[in-house]
């Protein structure tokens, strides 16, 4: 007999047998009719599902060590929720101090008509491009180019996310052409952010065949060879640290032609969100942008100061920054 089986079945019934959270309605849908407490998580239901094919003794000890392994992993995944939970409620408090300061300041602008969206900082660190980084950049640039120059039309390439990228490119220049002022206020969110989701580009830039073969569609006096001398040309001797290798303090080293679709399409979620709602709406009306110090891929880590560090207010197609020591002061008082 399987002890821990029998006596979870008995004492717990109201509980997953393997991972010990309290069973839900949805749970008990998926239950198996031998009424075995199991919960709809697919590495719980995995391993019951040996139950029948293993003999009793083995299944228990294999139940044991596996219980510890998921609760460990359930344990985990909780504390990381409740504190990605305390950072969002302390954000919340501050963006609602920020935004009863700044109606105080601005009594003109009307509460109901303001937006807010939280944008992150993109890191500001700069350092020589070590000679390692510039040949994997020139080595995938090697690569793609060669693959890009033998399609005869981009559709043969490989449909991923980087052959999907242009129809949501093409989606996203409509919005941002669709509602007045949003490209603008896009575009001056992003500078005041300095690419914080640049973080994410390593040595890769995110060019791949399909954005090569598109530029070679546009420009089909330059050969493979020129299209790979241009990109050479721009290569920055410095750049940002931890961050795609074009990014420098002044900003993608890249026009928006030569970089690729998945780079121009691309806003955080903050500011998909932000332009979601505009669209929603047909209208901008007050924006309060609150940057804060992470960047899109750090928010989240133990350790990392989301501390803001600028505020801005765009109103009428103008920008305005706030004063932060003066808000930090009130809010302190
Ligand atoms: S999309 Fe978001 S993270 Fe990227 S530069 Fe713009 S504001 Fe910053
Ligand atoms: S190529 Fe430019 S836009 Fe794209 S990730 Fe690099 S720095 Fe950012
Ligand atoms: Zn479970």
């Amino acid at each position: 007999m399987i002890k821990g089986f029998t006596q979870n079945c008995h004492t717990e019934k109201d509980k997953c047998l393997v991972c010990g959270e309290r069973l839900l309605p949805q749970d008990m849908l998926v239950m198996q009719q031998d009424d075995t407490p199991v919960c709809r998580a697919i590495d719980c239901r995995n391993i019951m599902s040996r139950k029948d094919a293993m003999p009793e003794l083995a299944f228990e000890s294999y139940l044991e060590l596996n219980q510890k392994l998921v609760r460990h992993r359930r344990q985990v995944g909780h504390a990381r929720k409740r504190f990605i939970a305390s950072i969002q409620e302390q954000e919340q408090q501050e963006n609602h101090q920020i935004c009863e300061h700044v109606l105080k300041q601005y009594p003109e602008i009307d509460e109901n008509n303001l937006q807010l969206v939280s944008i992150p900082s993109g890191n500001s660190q700069v350092e020589p491009v070590p000679q390692e980084r510039v040949d994997n950049y020139l080595g995938h640039l090697r690569k793609i180019i060669h693959k890009a120059a033998k399609l005869k039309h981009v559709s043969e390439a490989v449909q991923d996310e980087h052959y999907t990228a242009h129809e949501k490119l093409v989606q996203i220049e409509q919005r941002l052409d669709d509602i007045t002022g949003l490209r603008q206020v896009s575009e001056q969110l992003c500078f005041n952010c300095k690419g914080g989701c640049c973080v994410t580009g390593a040595n890769h830039a995110y060019l791949s065949i399909c954005s090569i073969k598109r530029y070679m569609d546009r420009h089909p006096e330059m050969s493979a060879e020129d299209i790979f001398e241009q990109y050479v040309s721009m290569l920055p001797e410095a750049s940002i640290q931890h961050s795609c290798i074009n990014q420098t303090s002044q900003g993608c080293v890249l026009p928006r032609e030569l970089r690729s679709d998945i780079c121009n399409g691309h806003f955080c979620e903050p500011v998909k969100q932000l332009q979601m709602e505009l669209e929603n709406e047909g209208r901008l009306g007050s924006l309060l942008a609150i940057q804060r110090s992470y960047n899109v891929r750090n928010k989240f880590e133990t350790g990392v100061n989301n501390e803001i560090v600028a505020v801005f207010l765009y109103d009428s197609d103008q920008q305005h920054e706030i004063d932060l020591e003066e808000l930090l002061t009130e809010s302190v008082e």
